[in-house]
């Protein structure tokens, strides 16, 4: 059998690469996706290509209230309920040190990063509580767990997210939802083509590019190579699914083996 038949799962930042990849995975899987993320052309676009009989969407700002409110009531109205929240919209912010860092930047990763997984989690729970249970799953990130120079904002938000869903998990616990971390290291995406790209140029290095910026990300790997989308969904899957109906609390990591140290 599928394993989401019957469920409906919430997916924040849903036209964004991992976003995406966990829509069609969890379509596939028999669940009913609502879609949350900023752009309605592309939201559409997405809702049509996975069927509308399986996929609907709401436009919403994740780091406001109304907005986060919405996106789950226009879920519950859609679908009749909600089984799983995949708190995974998320920015990078830009790169520099603390003392350079602008304020204005850092405030919006963590009210997009932090804020807007909490409010989420705000208004899932009582959806959830309805229900008898469910399954919270944020996307944290090898960031979650380890510096990087240069890059304050989202580091300390990808931390965050993790002692809020201990927390989380603490106090949803006797209501039987579930509420965990994915943390991947680099994955194909726009994130990670910003990331190389600013810290090119960053360097101001004729010997460094784009391409050798993103080997050097690879190398610090122990599998030499990022992500893919699709291998970080099939962890949101399993932390979706029944299949990991004793899992709670905890933080899986989706990085290569990068978090075991080395080079
Ligand atoms: P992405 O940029 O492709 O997708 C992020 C999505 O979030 C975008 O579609 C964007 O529009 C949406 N978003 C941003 N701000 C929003 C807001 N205020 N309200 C609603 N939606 C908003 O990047 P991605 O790699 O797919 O990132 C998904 C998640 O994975 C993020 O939380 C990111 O931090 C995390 N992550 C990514 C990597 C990586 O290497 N790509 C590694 C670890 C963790």
């Amino acid at each position: 059998m599928a394993r989401l038949e019957g469920k409906v799962a919430v997916i924040t930042g849903a036209t964004g690469g991992i976003g995406r990849a966990a829509a069609a995975l969890f379509a596939e899987e028999g669940a009913r996706v609502a879609l949350v993320d900023l752009d309605e052309g592309a939201l559409r676009e997405l809702a049509v290509s996975l069927g509308e009989d399986k996929a609907s969407y709401t436009v919403a700002d994740v780091t406001q209230p109304d907005q986060s409110q919405a996106y789950i009531d226009a879920a519950v109205n859609r679908w009749g309920g909600i089984d799983v929240l995949l708190a995974n919209a998320g920015i990078e912010g830009t790169l520099a040190t603390i003392p350079d860092y602008p304020i204005d930047v850092f405030d919006r990763v963590i009210a997009v990063n932090v804020r807007g997984v909490w409010l989420g989690i705000k208004y899932a729970v009582p959806a959830m509580r309805e229900r008898g249970g469910g399954s919270i799953v944020i996307t944290s990130s090898t960031a979650g767990i380890s510096g990087a120079a240069e890059m304050s904002a989202y580091n300390t938000s990808k931390h965050a997210v993790i002692g809020m869903m201990r927390v989380a998990a603490l106090e949803c616990a006797p209501h039987g939802i579930r509420v965990n971390t994915v943390n991947p290291a680099p994955i194909e995406t726009r994130m990670m083509r910003s990331i190389e790209e600013q810290r090119t140029a960053a360097m101001d290095d004729a010997n460094v590019n784009v391409e050798t910026m993103k080997q050097s990300y690879a190398q610090r790997i122990p599998l030499q190579r990022y992500g893919n989308p699709e291998e970080v969904a099939r962890m949101m899957l399993f932390l979706g699914s029944d299949d990991s109906s004793f899992c709670t609390g905890g933080v899986y990591m989706v990085d290569g083996g990068r978090s075991a140290g080395g080079r």
